[in-house]
């Protein structure tokens, strides 16, 4: 293959790459449905995903906590299982707990039998042996969706979550304030915001746990804008159809 062949090779997969993502992976895809990317009204929702970690989470706690907003945790199940404690002062805060999967894989890639139905049932039982309650929420990790996944949740008893505003990857090196604002302009009445309070369930802090720590500035701005904080399961009950 000549050089300029290989790369209008890896171009081509490149598009190929993108192309799928929008139609299989981004929240705006419609192609599996029914899945919930946002609510109505002026309320917001903040939802934060990959953890519980410790020394991140135990923080971002306090801080809706400090602040009476209520949040809705996406937690790994392996990060789950080492820290039942954590996931117990949720619920006793009034934040939600619920499905991230149990070791953030992407669900619409797995094939071997059962595999899917585990990474559900095994983070929802670390759910339910820290909390005593089921998880009601799934929420693939990377958006990775096909009709198996959304069988999968509806088989156990879960709705599927997306989001409307999240910050990408390539953002860690902008300063706190740039980033707030980055996730702001993505907020409307009835957004689901994603802030990453670990990296995968992984057992330290990782790349991304920075943006726990911007929870105050979007707290602050948000409550500026006149939004009202609910959990997940608020937002979707106060925007029927
Ligand atoms: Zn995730």
């Amino acid at each position: 293959m000549t050089p300029l062949r290989a790369v209008a090779a890896l171009v081509l997969l490149a598009a190929g790459c993108f192309g799928l993502y929008e139609l299989v992976e981004s929240p705006r895809a419609g192609a599996f449905q029914p899945v919930v990317t946002h609510g109505r009204g002026h309320v917001v929702a903040l939802t934060f995903d990959d953890g519980p970690t410790r020394g991140v989470t135990d923080r971002l706690l306090g801080v809706l906590e400090r602040e009476h907003v209520p949040g809705t945790f996406f937690v790994v199940g392996r990060a789950a299982r080492r820290e039942p404690a954590l996931l117990r002062r949720m619920v006793a805060d009034g934040d939600e707990v619920e499905d991230h999967s149990q070791t953030h894989a992407h669900l619409n890639a797995l094939l071997a039998p059962g595999a899917l139905d585990a990474q559900i049932a095994d983070a929802d039982d670390a759910i339910t042996a820290a909390t005593g309650r089921h998880a009601r929420w799934l929420r693939p990790p990377f958006g990775a969706r096909n009709a198996a996944v959304l069988d999968a949740a509806a088989r156990h008893g879960m709705r599927v979550a997306l989001w409307s505003a999240m910050l990408d990857e390539t953002s860690p090196h902008a300063s706190p304030d740039a980033l707030a604002r980055r996730l702001l302009a993505q907020v409307g009445d009835g957004a689901i915001v994603v802030l990453h309070d670990g990296d995968q369930g992984r057992d330290d802090a990782g790349e991304r746990a920075y943006e726990a720590s911007l929870a105050p500035l979007v707290i602050a701005a948000l409550r500026a804008r006149g939004y009202r904080f609910v959990t997940l399961d608020e937002l979707v009950a106060s925007s029927p159809g």
